[in-house]
């Protein structure tokens, strides 16, 4: 890509691993000599963390790039690795989710009552015609029975597509059209900031939507708020209750036994830099890569008490909340409400009453924290935590030392994992009981995945340099396809370097001089001005690392004189008020002293809100619409899509 990439991030804090963990610690620095003197074995061997019904005979068959097949001949089914496994293993009594409801509701679940509910659940799909390779899509909140219902297709071999709660009718009716799905699982609605709010009825109209070429048969409905569902909303013969059909099922079913390849799930990516593409997870690969990733990453331990606050209509949900953790028979915590209902203690409220140890979020939500100030979570007891984790975006270093020292007691390390719906799992993350840390940075491949910066000719850079991000050998959890169309696959991933046979990541990275991984946004999102390449993530970071900021996008907006100009929009934190009257001033000095002159912003818009994804992500192609004075683009993956109109009215008096 560019030097100019590279003249950045002078962070010099460094974060050993405490002793204790690195005495105990899962993974060792030898670990990662073994994988790299043998990968293949390496992942031969943690497919063992897994229970096969048939042995594989083959770990990798590549002959076909890039559609890979992973563990060749073994047979196995996901739900029994997830669950019956470990109640026939002892751990039947032992908790799988302490079930958080918004409203207070709380509710724990074993893994012996987790293995008759996915059984019933199972049985029930069955009655409903649902067979092994039908399409079922998922449309909840963050309720046991979405977990439940994941699993139960899991185990009768019936891909599922897991749709954001918070999603359009539309945006539900164009991923059941183009998923095919036989069925769909839904509630009456959902809590959300104290109040329920409706789900059956967005499904309802995406049925509608399809009319004729809907491919639903059945529509299965939770109760879980009791709401009046509107007149006309049941379908008789289509649509059918949970309690009258799971409950009323056998807790028996046996769980048949699948391909290593066959189809677990598709899961359509957050369209922040496009059309949302269906990515094909499969099962032995995907499962092997989850369980052991779960494993090393979080070092996880028997008597853990892991929460991620992932929703589970992304593809962190579906790994770090239904596969990974179960795989390993974790305890997790599950909640379903937002951060600040009904007080904005809530997240630590829930560490402190479940003696959570292994906390894993967004940094937009640990920035969100920042902005309500420290006092919030220093009111609570959160001596349990010893390990946090981060995902969604490059953590800015001023989030990563607040995280440490607000949340984790200044002693708990954390963990920067990079991945993408695409890689299915973990790829780039420090391994707490080894990496020394640097505040911003995700440091190495985890054991057993090979990466690579490289220029655009596919060149590795050297250390100090900037460039495209890699992965440079197949992994276990790696997409097979895009669902439906394997040219738009080999396009997307493949084309950019089929001369190497790298896959392509879309994000930018920068080596630094001692070769550790900082991740600088999305290659699409990379700004050139005056001929000078700079990225989002970095300028981002100069400005919440002023007192001011909570919360900042960079976008790159056409301009006469240099081809792009910086734009930056930024949150306030609450005790800056407006900001006073020299803000934005203020906030272009501050950038050009941090980073340098070319990266001073020509415009800082300080706004109440920034469009984002389900998962937390910016959506920055959104942002420069408003910064190129364009009608606003498709929103339909915004998590709150009013946003756009709250950030456009907000501007308008000052253009
Ligand atoms: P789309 O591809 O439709 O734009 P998406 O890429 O936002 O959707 P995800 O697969 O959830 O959907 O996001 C993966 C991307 O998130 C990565 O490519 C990277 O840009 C970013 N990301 C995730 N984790 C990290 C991290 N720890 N550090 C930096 N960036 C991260
Ligand atoms: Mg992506």
């Amino acid at each position: 890509m560019s030097e100019n990439l590279s003249n950045l991030l002078k962070e010099d804090r460094r974060f050993a691993p405490p002793a204790e963990l690195a005495a105990n610690a899962n993974v060792t620095q030898e670990t990662y000599e073994a994988a790299a003197n043998d990968r293949l074995g390496f992942w031969a061997e943690q497919a063992e963390r897994l229970t096969w019904g048939e042995p594989f005979t083959e770990v990798l068959d590549w002959t076909n790039p890039p559609f890979a097949k992973w563990f060749v001949g073994g047979k196995l089914n996901v739900a029994y690795n997830c669950v019956d496994r470990h109640v026939e293993n002892g751990l039947g009594d032992k908790v799988a989710f302490h079930f958080v409801g918004e409203p207070g509701d709380t509710r724990d679940i074993t893994y012996a009552e987790l293995k008759d509910l996915v059984s019933q659940a199972a049985n029930a799909l069955t009655d409903l015609g649902v067979r092994a390779g039908d399409p079922v899509a998922i449309y909840m909140p963050m309720i046991p029975e979405a977990v439940v219902a994941m699993l139960a297709c899991a185990r009768l071999g019936a891909p599922h597509t897991v749709v954001f709660g918070g999603f359009s009718s539309d945006a539900l009716a164009s991923r059941i059209d183009g998923f095919g799905a036989k069925a769909v699982v839904t509630t009456d609605g959902g809590y959300r900031r104290g109040s329920a709010s409706a789900l059956k009825p967005a499904v309802d109209e995406a049925l509608a939507k399809l009319g004729d070429a809907s491919p639903v048969g059945n529509v299965l409905v939770v109760r879980r708020t009791g709401q009046d569902l509107p007149e006309g909303s049941w379908a008789e013969g289509r649509d059918v209750w949970w309690h009258d059909v799971v409950e009323a099922a056998s807790t028996e079913h046996t769980p048949e036994l699948f391909d290593a390849e066959h189809p677990l799930y598709v899961m359509y990516t957050s369209g922040t830099t496009g059309k949302p593409k269906g990515i094909l997870h499969t099962s032995g690969g995907y499962l092997t890569q989850a369980a052991y990733t779960f494993w090393a990453t979080f070092d996880h331990k028997p008597d853990d008490v892991y929460w991620c606050t992932a929703d589970i209509g992304w593809v962190t949900g579906h790994t770090y909340i239904v596969y990974g953790p179960t795989a390993n028979g974790a305890t997790q915590v599950l909640y379903e409400g937002t951060p600040d209902s009904p007080h904005k203690g809530r997240w630590w409220e829930v560490v402190q009453e479940n003696k959570v140890s292994i906390l894993y979020t967004a940094p937009t939500a640990i920035r969100t924290f920042m902005k309500w100030g420290d006092e919030i979570p220093a009111e609570f007891d959160l001596s349990s935590l010893r390990l946090l984790g981060s995902v969604g975006e490059s953590i800015n270093p001023e989030a990563y030392v607040w995280y440490r020292e607000n949340i984790g007691g200044g002693t708990a390390p954390i963990v920067d994992t990079w991945w993408q719906t695409e890689t299915g799992g973990h790829m780039i993350s420090p391994m707490p009981g080894v990496t020394e840390s640097k505040p911003g940075s995700a440091m190495a491949p985890v054991p057993g995945i090979e990466v690579a910066v490289v220029d655009n000719d596919g060149r590795p850079v050297g250390n100090g340099q900037g460039g495209l991000l890699v992965v440079t050998e197949p992994w276990p959890g790696m997409l097979r396809t895009i669902w439906g169309d394997d040219e738009r696959y080999k396009d997307t991933y493949w084309s950019r370097f089929a001369e190497q046979g790298y896959y392509f990541a879309g994000d930018g990275a920068k080596l630094d001089d001692d070769g550790a991984i900082w991740l600088l946004g999305r290659v699409d999102d990379v700004m050139n001005v005056s001929g000078h390449r700079l990225s989002t993530t970095e300028i981002e970071s100069a400005l919440v690392s002023h007192p001011k900021v909570a919360e900042a996008a960079v976008v790159g907006a056409a301009d006469e004189t240099t081809g792009q100009a910086v734009c930056a929009f930024v949150i306030l934190r609450e005790e800056a008020g407006d900001g006073g009257a020299d803000i934005v001033e203020e906030l272009r000095t501050h950038v050009a002293r941090e980073i340098g002159p070319i990266a001073k912003p020509r415009q800082v818009m300080v706004v109440p809100e920034l469009p984002k994804t389900r998962s937390g992500k910016i959506m920055r192609r959104l942002l420069r619409d408003v910064a190129e004075n364009r009608e606003v683009g498709d929103v339909t993956t915004l998590a709150d899509s009013s946003v756009m109109d709250l950030i456009s009215k907000g501007l308008s008096g000052d253009k």
